[in-house]
């Protein structure tokens, strides 16, 4: 059985064919500048990588033009070989708590919530209906960024604003990045050889979009993101948390209007604004380590000192912590974030190895035996965990 999953955003669509059985991934590609004057496709097997420049002016043509490449014999020969489609959707708010098959009355709840995520329900909301005529049939399966924080407790959920704010306008904290928390924390307690339900594991999804999850056996009990993606961490480019007094200051004392707050808040900030010199850890990270770069210092000392804090509060809720687990971009790759942060967790009993340390995009323990904590490295992989529920859902029916 073959998997497609699809991820489908404002101006691109990611795509990634997996075959179930060997969890292979046998295709995959973006088209990227949809309804731009070029577009870019990028399709990669194991026989190769094309790329054509073409114009998409729509999701439906980019779509199609990647369905074409996919059945060109590489790696399959006709659409019919595809047996479900799994769609990363990142907001399925209270009424989409679960990984679900894609019916008429959940594609209507899931284009309902568009006021909450503007950018990305239409486009998903689109791809879906594309399936719909270029693959009808065939199941569709929708696995939400907001289902695995859904057990959160209410203290941890609401916000300290007027009730009727969430009982009528449903703001509240939502969470995202959950298909790479749930999926990371599951691969820790098999590589541990411990039911998941008997660890407490905080788990740091450091990427260009950033966000730690609380999880008590098994199961989110508080995460960074909010009522969208901006709250929390020190981002790429967005601030995460802020006193929202700062926003009315500013509209009043720059006459700036909401548009511009929005953009400064998720476009200019974060390590790009705190350094002025780049949103990618990669780079400020290498100015700090070759020059001691008081920009790119800066902003890195403000990114790691606020998942320092949140691991240290989380700590807290969870009472006992058994394991640390770093992941995505940043998580998997620097060495130097992780030192910053482990070695300032002396409360909690973090020993890291500084050897096990310098490992990238792989999975491995880098803390000491006599680690109070256990501290991993393990590479995410939503596409995969997105195949997997679909998969089994589709296999359930
Ligand atoms: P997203 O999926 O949110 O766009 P990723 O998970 O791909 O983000 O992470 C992107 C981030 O990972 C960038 O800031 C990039 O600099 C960082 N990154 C990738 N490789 C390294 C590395 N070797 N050292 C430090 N940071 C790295």
């Amino acid at each position: 059985m073959k998997v497609l999953v699809l991820n489908c955003g404002s101006s691109s669509i990611k795509y990634q064919l997996i075959d179930m059985e060997t969890n292979e991934v046998q295709a995959k590609g973006t088209v990227e500048r949809i309804g731009e004057s070029e577009g870019k496709l990028k399709h990669k097997t194991a026989k190769g990588e094309k790329v054509l420049h073409e114009v998409f002016a729509t999701h439906s043509d980019g779509l199609k033009r990647a369905f074409e490449l996919l059945c060109d014999n590489d790696p399959i020969k006709d659409l019919c070989e595809i047996s479900a489609v799994g769609h990363r959707v990142v907001y399925g708010g209270e009424a989409l708590t679960k990984t679900c098959l894609i019916t008429p009355a959940v594609l209507k709840t899931i284009h309902d919530a568009e006021p909450l995520a503007p950018l990305h329900i239409p486009a998903h909301v689109l791809g879906i209906k594309v399936v719909q005529d270029l693959l009808p049939g065939v199941p569709q399966v929708a696995v939400f960024d907001t289902a695995f924080h859904q057990t959160m407790p209410e203290h941890a959920y609401l916000y300290a604003l007027p009730y009727e704010l969430y009982t009528e306008d449903h703001i509240r904290r939502y969470g995202f990045h959950g298909t790479s928390h749930q999926y990371v924390a599951k691969r820790l307690a098999e590589l541990m050889g411990k039911p998941v339900e008997s660890l407490n594991i905080i788990t740091c999804h450091l990427g260009n979009g950033s966000s730690i999850t609380a999880i008590e056996g098994g199961k989110s009990i508080d995460t960074s993101m909010g009522l969208t993606p901006l709250e929390g961490l020190c981002m790429g480019t967005r601030c995460g948390d802020l006193d929202p007094a700062v926003l009315t200051f500013l509209g009043k004392s720059k006459g700036w209007d909401l548009q511009k707050l929005d953009d400064i808040c998720n476009k200019k900030s974060g390590l790009l604004g705190l350094s002025n010199i780049s949103n990618d850890c990669r780079v400020l990270e290498d100015l700090v380590l070759a020059e001691g770069n008081a920009d790119a210092l800066r902003a890195m000392s403000v990114f790691n000192y606020r998942i320092l804090k949140y691991i240290g509060s989380y700590a807290t809720v969870l009472g006992h912590v058994d394991a640390i687990v770093f992941t995505a971009g940043i998580g998997e790759n620097s060495p130097y974030v992780r030192k910053e942060v482990c070695s300032k967790l002396q409360l909690l009993g973090v020993e890291i190895d500084e050897i096990a340390n310098d490992v990238h995009g792989k999975e491995r323990r880098i803390s000491t035996d006599a680690s109070a904590v256990e501290v991993w490295v393990i590479p995410t992989n939503e596409e995969l965990a997105i195949a997997q529920q679909t998969y089994a859902l589709v296999k359930s029916l």
